[in-house]
């Protein structure tokens, strides 16, 4: 089964795409789990870089 970002085709994770960052994000902040977001590995990894950048620039809560 492929991953959100594999189906897309997407190799790297923009932190400055909020609107699809949030969605890897719980509500109460924390980064979802493999487990919840479906997502492979490397993507995964990705997703966790992408959400920490973009905190540490204030683009995401
Ligand atoms: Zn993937």
């Amino acid at each position: 089964m492929q991953c959100f970002f594999c189906q897309r085709n997407i190799a790297e994770i923009d932190f400055k795409e909020t609107e699809i960052i949030k969605n890897f994000v719980s509500l109460s902040g924390k980064i979802k789990s493999k487990k919840k977001t479906g997502l492979c590995s490397s993507h995964q990894r990705k997703i966790a870089k992408a959400i920490k950048r973009a905190r540490q620039l204030g683009l995401l809560a």
